[in-house]
């Protein structure tokens, strides 16, 4: 089959590679119609996560039909035929803390967890594409995938929805809806949002349905800032504006009451931090330019809540700990616990609430998915989100 794979930073090429196989018996294999390059394939993608091996295949949000399910697979849940969303996480269903729907967090699923527990005390669960630190699972940029414990990731989807709908149940629309959520936001408060990224941009329909009055995002990409404001935000760009003093400003010198970082470990920035950030991370020695959340922190009025969808892989530095805990702010931040969101989500598609498929700019085959790597990172070609097509011909345009 075809398949996206890292072969070095700012590398990745199309080959041909085996197809995947039943390997354990809550296997299933799914054929894939539809899937996308995330934000967190760009921080592989740029070589700043560690653990990635040449020849790995990238993706994590993709959907297809079921071709394949092994023994142990619960066929009142799953069957061949049936087509589905899977999500980015991998989750056995059974262990304490998927009994608690911290799905993000399975202890179960992830068979390199001595890695991660160097790093950072625990595991969390395996996610598909992503590093051998979190499982060395196969991705689903490709045209086929394995899917472990396929009985409680994979969520149905009826006919009649076509992809561009429900393929961003896999990951953006959730974590865009469970950063809001991560919020706490009352009636009548108001969110900022730093980055106008895919995540963000649920993140700002999300903060509307769960009440915000207002919602400020942030950004300097001027197709991004208008999607936003398609989206009822107001924004700031933070190439022409002081984001802190803007936001005291507009809140009447409170400050917002919750603050979002939906940029997460590759923030552009001004300030003397922020040069520091990239030359440590130039050298390899960091692996984080935190800049967004040094902002949130200062931003936030006191008393609130800070909410970290973005990626984060190692020991961040300069961050204002002691404004944090003087505010008395409350941070929330995480993987996210797809499961707890992917069918609630869904229904608000079926329902008409949203139809996800506004934030797509390219539609390509996916032969040329290493350049869309490129144009997606430095948002060329008024690149917004790109979904790749496993199966048209290379040949053809966007
Ligand atoms: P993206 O790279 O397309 O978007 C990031 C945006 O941030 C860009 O538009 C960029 O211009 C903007 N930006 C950079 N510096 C900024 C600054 N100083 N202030 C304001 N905006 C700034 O990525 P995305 O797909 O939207 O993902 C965003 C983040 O969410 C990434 O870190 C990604 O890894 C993470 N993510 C997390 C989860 C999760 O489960 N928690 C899931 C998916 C993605
Ligand atoms: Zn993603």
């Amino acid at each position: 089959m075809k398949a996206v794979c890292w072969m070095g930073t700012e590398k990745m090429s199309v080959e041909t590679v085996p197809d995947p196989r039943i390997l354990n018996p809550r296997d299933a294999i799914v054929r894939i119609t539809s899937t996308c390059i995330c934000g967190s394939d760009l921080h592989l993608y740029d070589g700043y996560i560690p653990t990635m091996e040449q020849g790995d295949i990238m993706g994590h949000e993709f959907m297809g039909e079921v071709m394949e399910v092994g023994s142990g697979v619960d066929q009142g849940k799953l069957k061949v035929g049936d087509r589905v969303v899977v999500p980015f996480t991998i989750a056995c269903g059974n262990c304490f803390f998927c009994q608690h729907q911290l799905w993000s967090l399975c202890d179960n699923t992830n068979p390199n967890a001595w890695i991660a527990e160097k790093m950072m005390g625990y595991s969390p669960s395996g996610l598909f594409g992503y590093t051998h630190m979190m499982g060395g699972y196969a991705g689903g940029q490709a045209q086929y995938a394995r899917v472990p414990c396929a009985d409680v990731g994979p969520l149905k989807i009826p006919g009649g929805l076509p992809d561009e709908k429900v393929v961003f149940l896999s990951d953006i629309f959730p974590t865009g809806y469970m950063a809001a959520e991560n919020c706490n936001i009352q009636q009548g408060d108001t969110v900022a949002i730093w980055g106008c990224g895919p995540v963000a941009q649920f993140a700002i329909r999300s903060a509307f349905m769960l009440g915000a009055e207002q919602v400020i995002a942030i950004d300097r990409v001027p197709e991004r800032l208008q999607m936003a404001r398609d989206g009822g935000a107001q924004t700031i760009n933070f190439e022409e504006d002081s984001v802190v003093d803007v936001l005291k400003d507009v809140t009447g010198n409170r400050g917002p009451d919750s603050c979002m970082d939906a940029v997460g470990m590759e923030a552009s920035g001004h300030s003397l931090f922020f040069a520091t950030d990239r030359a440590k991370q130039a050298l390899r020695i960091k692996m984080d330019r935190a800049e967004v959340l040094r902002q949130c922190i200062r931003a936030c009025r006191k008393g609130g809540t800070v909410s970290i969808p973005g990626v984060y892989a190692g020991f961040v530095d300069n961050i204002p700990f002691g404004a944090a805990m003087n505010k008395g702010l409350t941070f929330k931040m995480g993987q996210t616990h797809m499961m707890r969101y992917m069918r609630p989500l869904l229904e608000r598609v079926e329902r008409g609430e949203i139809d996800p498929s506004f934030v797509i700019s390219h539609r390509v085959p996916i032969d040329r998915a290493p350049e869309m790597y490129r144009v997606f990172r430095d948002k060329l070609d008024r690149c917004t989100k790109v979904v790749l097509d496993p199966w048209a011909d290379g040949a053809s345009g966007a």
